[in-house]
């Protein structure tokens, strides 16, 4: 019996990580819905409509119907990579600066909406691992397991920054763990779906936690 597997929590918890190795050991499918949101924030950053210091909403929220997410399976990399307009942004979206943007486009109710819509027909035959801030709250409310991952600001800032390195980005330490921190603040207070624990998810603290751990932690509870 396949069920639907939510995971949400903050930013850089290694949810990913650990929704990858799930979906590959279960044979389900994996939907990275903050692709989708790093994509419709690179929409917006191609058309000048962000940058520091200012944001044309209306023009994103007017021409949202020009912006085609999908996803193709890569066996290489043994996962899903996620397209923009048929292009494969899946490097260019893990930017800093598309991190320094996300969290802003991502409070926009009219995105959020279609967004939602697309992860909920993509999960609609079960047998999904599904990853971001609102899974298990707004997405699939009835989501037969649910999780929400934590970690301390240390550890994630980290780890996204030892990401960063190893791919070649020239980035600060201080500059990321400020951008996890922000991504935070902003997910947890929009008014629309914020960053909040469903109130049946299992939290995981993972800072002290190595791979294998948290990986065993999470299968006992799909085992259960
Ligand atoms: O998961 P990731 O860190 O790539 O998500 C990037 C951003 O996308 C988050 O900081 C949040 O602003 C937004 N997001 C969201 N809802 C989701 C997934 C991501 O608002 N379900």
């Amino acid at each position: 019996q396949k069920i639907t597997i939510a995971i949400d929590g903050y930013s850089s918890t290694g949810k990913s990580t650990v929704a990858k190795q799930l979906a590959k050991h279960l044979g389900y499918i994996y939907v990275d819905t903050g692709a989708m949101y790093r994509a419709v924030t690179l929409f917006t950053m191609q058309n000048g409509w962000i940058d520091k210091d200012h944001f044309d909403v209306l023009s994103l929220v007017s021409n949202l119907d020009k912006v085609t997410i999908s996803f193709t399976f890569n066996p290489e990399l043994g996962f899903a990579e996620v397209y923009l307009n048929g292009v494969n942004i899946e490097r260019e979206i893990r930017t800093l600066e598309v991190s320094s943007f996300v969290s802003q486009v991502s409070t926009i109710p009219e995105v959020r909406y279609q967004l939602v819509k697309q992860q909920q027909k993509m999960g609609k035959d079960k047998g999904v691992v599904m990853d971001g801030r609102d899974i298990g709250t707004v997405v699939f409310p009835y989501a037969e397991l649910k999780l929400f991952m934590t970690a301390s600001a240390d550890k994630r800032a980290t780890r996204r920054f030892n990401e960063l390195i190893d791919r070649g980005d020239e980035v600060q330490y201080n500059d990321v763990l400020r951008n996890v921190q922000e991504r935070d603040y902003i997910d947890s207070n929009r008014e629309d779906s914020p960053l909040v624990k469903a109130h049946d998810a299992i939290e995981i603290d993972n800072s002290d936690l190595t791979l294998t751990e948290q990986f065993d932690t999470v299968l006992n509870l799909v085992n259960k």
